[in-house]
Order: C-alpha cells, then structure tokens, then sequence
C-alpha cells in the first residue's frame, strides 16, 4: 500500500465573487427576493451572496423573454441563431478550468467529474443543437416546425451546469426564448454561463437566469405568459408542477427522480461488471436520477461479485472535492446528508446487511462512506425508494425472467444496466425492460445525440437528439 500525495485543483481559478446577481433582460440585477448564501459541501464555509427573485422579477424576465421571442429570436434565422450557439459552446471550452472549480466548490462533486464529465458534456450540448438550429425541417418534425415561444426551465442542484445546457441549447436552437431557475444549492455556473451568454452577445431576454428557492420555480411555471414548461428535479414537485399546468393547454416535460436496476448475469465479465457497479452507483456521491441503485445479481455469481464489488469499493478515496485523486466528494447539502441517513438507517432496521467502507471522512464538509447493502428484498424501502447517495443495494435473481421481473417492480423507470456476454439476451433483455435508457456492458454515459427520459413516475418527454427537439417545436 502506498499514500497519494494530495494534488488539489487551486480554487483561485474559480474567480469566486462574493456576490452574483441575476441576469434579466440582458443586464446582471439585483433581485428583489431575500438574497441566499450558497454554500461549499465540501468544507461547510459560505462560497457567495446571491441574489433571488421575488414574483415581480419573475414577471420581468417573463416580459423580456417574451418581447425578444416576438422581436428577434422567434424570427431569425436557424442559421443566424446557431452562430450565438456555437459561441456559447465555444466560450464553455474557454472558460471550462474556471467553470470545473467553481462547480465542485459550489456543488461538491469531485473535480475529475466535473472537469471530464459535466463541462465537456454541457459544451457538447451547445455544438449539438447548434448543428441542429439550422436543420429543423429534416429533423422529422415536419417541414416547417415552428417554436413554442417563451419556456420556463427548473433544473436541480446534481448537475448544474449541464442541466442547464441540456435545458437551454435545445430551446434556443429551436427558436423558444428562456427563463431558468437553477437550484437553490448550486446556483454559481448558472450565472456564469449567463456570464458566458452576454459575452456570446446574444440578443437581451433571450435567455434569463433567476436565482432563488422553490418559491421562485412555482412563479416560473405558473406564470401564465409561459408557453413550456421543462422541469428536472423530484417526482414530488413533478406531480405539482403537472397538476398546476392540468388544463391550460401549456406543453409540458417532466424528468424526475429513479431507481435503476443494474442487471448482472452470470455470463457477465465480472472484473469489467465490478467498474461499470462502481459508476452506475458512486459517480457524483450517487446523486444521479438514472444511478444503478439497485444491483440484481445472478445467484451463482453473486458471492464471488460482492467479495470483488467490496475490495473495489475499499480503495475509492472519499473527501476534497478539488483534490485530483478523490474519487467521491460531497454530499450536496446537509439536508441531503440527512436524508441518505435515515434511509440507510431502514436498511438497518428492515434487516438488511450493510456493508461500509472504512475510507477516512473529512472532519468538516458533508459526506457520506460508500455503502453496499446485500440480503436486500424487493419490499424494503431501499430497494423501493430513491436514496440519491452512495448507497448500492444488492438483490439476487435465478433466471432472466426473474431479473427482468425485478428490475421492473419500480414506480419508476428511467434507466437500467445489463451485463452480460451475449448480445441476444442483451436484446431481449432490453426490450424487456421498462427504462427510458438502458445501457449494455457499460453504465452512465451520456451523450447529446441520445434521447434521455423516463417511463411512469420518471416523468414524460425526451431531452437530446433528435427526439428532444420536438419538445420544443410545435408539431
Ligand atoms: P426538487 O426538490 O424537485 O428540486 C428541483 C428544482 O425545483 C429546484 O430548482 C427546486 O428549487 C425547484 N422547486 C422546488 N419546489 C418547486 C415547486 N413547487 N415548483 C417549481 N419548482 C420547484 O429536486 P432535488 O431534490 O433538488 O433534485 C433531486 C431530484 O431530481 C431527484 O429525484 C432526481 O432523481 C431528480 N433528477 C432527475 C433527473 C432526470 O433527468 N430525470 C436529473 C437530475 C435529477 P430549490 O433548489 O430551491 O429546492
Ligand atoms: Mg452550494
């Protein structure tokens, strides 16, 4: 056994600023809302002072977006509009050092994550669409497809930036003008992307950035100049959001919460299996709606997985968000921490075995020792409930048709995994299953050319690829 030497990101690369401001219309305001302090999980010190919306600033930013849909966006050119999406992506790649630190100071993540997955991926989504914006009559939505006009965004705290990629790219370059509310957590790229988005020189109004708490996502799909509402975050809130819009003819996409099932068969390259159980389940502290929460393995392999599963897990280093060797880092916020606790704490009580690794925590910050529970029945409530930590609960099957029974023994149905040697049972499997993505011999990829979304309380409609556009087309 040798030490890693500690090898931490300089955080001075965040350009961290002690107060960020809201971006309505063009210009960076001060809301008239109570201002929040966002904090750092990873060491519990205050980040920034940022300033949120009250319902008047709402109403703002629905007005500006609404006068540069009918004035600029909505009439210009696909060709015209992809040039400012382009830059975008562009100024992503610019400043993408800046907007890693920043978003695993503000959000926890590790900076590995951050700097290889979230940025490069939101870049990616802004040269996705882009190519896109002039191609919309050979996207199969008809020959003419028209904006929606003016779309209300709600993203959470898991993935900030690149929710709020994945939220604006597709409505700007199908022509629809913007207003986001980012988490009231994580809310620091969301206003240097709108950094990024003034410097690109799009046009005023054309995408404004609200901080603020749930209060201020309530105002922004509710608000009746609003013609789409795309939102991210809890089934909880989904429904809510889903009863409020009942009735007004307004479009609606829902992606909500998860509770993949990871399948291994007893065919499956266990060492490989063993890397793709550790992503699904331990990348971004578990805070992943599509996470491969639920491992079903086949009983004859099951002792010699979870023996190899247990020796992997030990050696992933947990602590310094901004520290190059960490492998996970914080929890988001202490509520959540809180949450993750009490569930683990019923995996106790309802007889499950825990198992966690012995990795040193951090004194001070948020966090949370990597966790596998085996002896897992399906009536449990961590085999039912979404943890949104890095808790891996582990069940057993006899045959495909039980594994597949299984999986789909969930209120949700979002993602799932298959591990296995032959391409036919990866087939049948898949068809089987029912999960808006399923990955085979691989887990949590995600690429901007793929649709992604959910079947039943996972929520409805399609973000990416082609099939994402039409949730922001008229068709
Ligand atoms: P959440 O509580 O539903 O929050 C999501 C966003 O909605 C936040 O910006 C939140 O503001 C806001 N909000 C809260 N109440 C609202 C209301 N009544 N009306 C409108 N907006 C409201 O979810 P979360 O706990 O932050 O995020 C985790 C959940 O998101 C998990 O269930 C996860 O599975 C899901 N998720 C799904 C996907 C997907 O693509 N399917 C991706 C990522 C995460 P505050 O920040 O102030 O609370
Ligand atoms: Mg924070």
């Amino acid at each position: 056994m040798w030490e890693y030497a500690p090898a931490p990101e300089s955080r001075d690369i965040a350009n961290l600023k002690p107060n960020y401001r809201m971006f309505v219309d063009g210009q960076f305001v001060e809301g008239s809302g109570e201002p929040l302090k966002t904090v750092n999980p990873g060491t519990e010190e205050v980040l920034a002072e940022v300033s949120t919306a009250a319902p008047a600033d709402v109403d703002k930013a629905v007005k500006a977006a609404r006068r540069a849909y009918d004035r600029v966006w909505g009439r210009m050119p696909g060709s015209e509009r992809a040039k400012y999406i382009f830059r975008i992506a562009r100024l992503i790649q610019e400043r993408s050092r800046e907007l890693a630190v920043l978003e695993s100071l503000d959000n926890g993540k590790p900076i590995k994550e951050s700097r290889d997955v979230d940025v490069p991926t939101a870049a990616a989504h802004f040269f996705y669409h882009a190519g896109w914006a002039d191609k919309l009559a050979y996207a199969g939505h008809g020959p003419d497809p028209r904006p929606l006009g003016v779309v209300g965004q709600v993203i959470p705290w898991n993935f900030p930036l690149l929710m709020a990629a994945w939220k604006i790219a597709p409505a700007l370059a199908t022509g629809n003008t913007v207003v986001l509310k980012p988490a009231e957590t994580t809310p620091l790229t969301a206003l240097v992307l709108a950094e990024i988005i003034q410097q690109a020189d799009l046009p005023p109004g054309v995408v404004n950035i609200l901080a603020g708490a749930g209060d201020v996502g309530a105002a922004v799909v509710s608000h009746p100049d609003v013609d789409k509402v795309a939102f991210t975050g809890s089934t909880d809130v989904g429904k809510t959001i889903q009863r409020q819009l009942a009735g007004t003819g307004r479009r609606l996409t829902l992606e909500l919460g998860g509770k993949a099932a990871n399948i291994v068969f007893d065919d499956a390259p266990l060492d490989q299996a063993v890397e793709g159980i550790v992503n699904g389940i331990f990348f971004n502290q578990g805070h992943v709606c599509c996470a491969g929460s639920r491992l079903l393995v086949q009983e004859s392999v099951a002792e010699e997985l979870l023996e190899k599963l247990h020796v992997r897990v030990s050696t992933l280093r947990v602590g310094d968000p901004l520290d190059k060797n960490t492998d996970v880092g914080a929890i988001n916020s202490r509520e959540q921490l809180t949450k993750i606790q009490e569930l683990v704490e019923s995996g106790d009580a309802e007889g499950a075995q825990r198992w966690t690794s012995a990795c040193p925590l951090p004194d001070k910050g948020f966090y949370f020792a990597p966790t596998v529970f085996s002896n897992v029945s399906q009536a449990m409530r961590i085999a039912r409930e979404e943890i949104f930590g890095p808790v891996l609960s582990v069940l057993t099957f006899r045959t495909p048709d039980e594994a597949v029974a299984k999986a789909n023994n969930t209120p949700y149905g979002l993602s799932a995994g298959i591990w296995t040697e032959k391409g036919s049972r990866i087939l049948w499997a898949a068809q089987k299953m029912r999960a808006g993505v399923v990955w085979a011999n691989t887990f949590n990829r995600f690429d901007p050319t793929a649709p992604f979304g959910g079947y039943q309380e996972s929520g409805f409609g399609r973000e990416g690829g082609r099939t994402g556009l039409e949730a922001y087309l008229d068709v």
